[in-house]
């Protein structure tokens, strides 16, 4: 097996134009797993540990841009304030070791469904950008899943970083598993509030061949909120709303039953988080605006 080391992110991109079958390698706690179960025996490892320009992060004109290269670690301390939804995922994701090393960038990389980074992402629109010896690309996070494993990747690109606003308003995150820690997703839920534009988003994972945002569930609820005038007097969010979107939610899932669950049993979980986590952003966006009044 070729190890393939590049110490700048030039050269990184060059080795994988000229090597596309090369795996890369970022905290290796997908990929090693793998080879070391037998799953993978890649022909050539492209280690990313020696590339520093993608394991920070910055912030610039609104945005804040996340090189695939930083650990979730990092992602919790630095970052929480600012992307809370995002660092409630990463606070989920496997172990303190697993969060060391492990990054966003290799949770794209695998493009799992059941990928705690996704959801969150989902919901903030973020968008992914790729690089490769040809130039650089931005693409909408909801353009990047394919398939089961499969992203919009080409063989000659690389994951540089993502890219998204700081959060304007509540974000949540809840995940089901069978177990409290360490544990891949039954089902996940992210919902963030945009009070700016109005606007409520949302990520589900574990519940289809891909992460998705329902859309038809965030449609009515930015529907209600403006058609209640919510937005400008903020009141307890109608019982009746909050079943509705859980309905919705859950109604978006094309879930199967596997070792960790059945499908009815994902959709049922899936509706319970959404009723829960969209109680939890509408409260804190009350409880923020009266301390701001
Ligand atoms: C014990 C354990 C518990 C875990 N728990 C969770 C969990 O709770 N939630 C969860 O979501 N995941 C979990 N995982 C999976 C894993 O930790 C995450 O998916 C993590 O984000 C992978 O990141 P990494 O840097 O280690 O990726 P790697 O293993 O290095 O790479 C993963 C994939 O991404 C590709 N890749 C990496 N970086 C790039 C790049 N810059 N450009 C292009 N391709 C790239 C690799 O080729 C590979 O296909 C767990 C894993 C273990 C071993």
């Amino acid at each position: 097996m070729d190890f393939l080391r590049p110490t700048s992110w030039r050269e990184a991109l060059e080795i994988r134009a000229a090597r596309p079958e090369a795996t890369v390698l970022a905290g290796g706690t997908d990929v090693l797993v793998e080879v070391n179960f037998g799953h993978r025996r890649p022909e050539a490892l492209l280690d990313l540990t020696n590339v520093t320009e993608h394991q920070g992060w910055s912030e610039a004109d609104g945005t804040v841009r996340i090189g695939a290269g930083l650990p979730y670690a990092r992602l919790i301390d630095e970052l929480g304030d600012r992307l809370p939804g995002l660092a409630m995922a990463a606070r989920t994701v496997g172990s303190p070791q697993i969060r060391n090393r492990g990054t966003l960038g290799g949770n794209l990389g695998s493009a799992s469904p059941a990928g705690d980074g996704h959801p969150a992402l989902l919901a903030s629109d973020a968008l992914v950008e790729v690089a490769s010896v040809r130039g650089t690309r931005l693409l909408p996070i909801t353009e990047f899943f394919t398939g089961v494993k499969r992203s919009a990747l080409a063989a000659d690109e690389l994951i540089a970083a993502v890219h998204l606003a700081p959060a304007s308003g509540p974000q949540q995150f809840a995940k089901v598993g069978t177990r409290n820690a360490m544990v891949i997703a039954v089902c996940t839920f992210a919902i963030a509030l945009h009070p700016e534009q109005r606007r409520v988003g949302t990520g589900v994972g574990s519940a289809a061949p891909t992460p998705f945002r329902a859309t038809a569930a965030e449609d009515f609820l930015t529907a209600e909120l403006i058609g209640t005038g919510q937005w400008e007097r903020p009141r307890a969010l109608p019982e009746l709303a909050a079943n509705r979107f859980g309905e919705l939610v859950a109604a978006a899932a094309r879930p199967i039953d596997d070792v960790r669950g059945t499908a009815d049993y994902r959709r049922h979980a899936l509706g319970v988080l959404a009723r829960r986590t969209v109680h939890r952003v509408w409260d804190d966006h009350r409880t923020r605006r009266r301390q701001c009044a």
